[in-house]
């Protein structure tokens, strides 16, 4: 079936709540299904198939978020969000007006979705709605377990927002990070 890619979303999973490994603060996930990237020693090769997982109304997400209580983000993961940029945009917008910081984790880099971009402005929508931007394929060689929210070091936090202002890639500070406002901001209580 083709998927109408403003109404559905295939997710690997339910929309996941409290945690705390994929960004700050008590987080929820949205487990996003397909992955072209195949990284070696990927946690979740069950998200690489593009038919697999399962067909969800964007409405039911939102729904879903409207019922969220003390989460202060959502988090993208996968599989790679970036093969679904139509729903994701649509559901970050809502999240964000929500109160929710948005966090994207995508095998591509930064640059390769510029190049996305050029060809499909979506993607350029998608950005605009991201705080922060963990990019890169794993790389099982460079895996390292005491960096900050990443699997291996090649991996980046990109500040999105200070990036599309500057046109060049602003990393997250990660020592002025513990004050920044993704920890001062109050969760979000419905
Ligand atoms: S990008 Fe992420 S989900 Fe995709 S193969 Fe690599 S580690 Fe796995």
């Amino acid at each position: 079936m083709q998927q109408n890619k403003t109404k559905y979303i295939r997710l690997a999973a339910d929309l996941q709540t409290d945690s705390i490994v994929d960004g700050p603060g008590l987080r929820a996930v949205l487990w996003t299904q397909g992955c072209g990237h195949h990284c070696k020693g990927c946690q979740n090769p069950q998200t690489w198939d593009f038919e697999g997982g399962g067909l969800v109304p964007i409405s039911a997400v939102l729904e879903a978020i409207d019922e969220l209580e003390y989460q202060s983000g959502l988090t993208f993961s996968g599989g790679d969000p970036m093969y679904q940029p139509e729903a994701c945009n649509i559901i970050a917008e809502y999240a964000k007006k929500k109160g929710l910081n948005i966090w994207v984790y995508t095998g591509f880099t930064y640059e390769e979705i510029e190049k996305l971009a050029k060809k499909n402005p979506i993607y350029t929508e998608f950005l605009k709605k991201i705080d922060v931007l963990v990019d890169g394929r794993f790389k099982l060689a460079e895996r390292d377990l005491s960096v900050l929210f990443r699997g291996s070091r090649n991996q980046r936090l990109i500040d999105v927002q200070k990036t599309l202002e500057k046109g060049e890639v602003v990393l997250l500070n990660e020592y002025e990070y513990n004050e920044s406002k993704y920890f001062e901001r109050e969760p979000m209580y419905v």
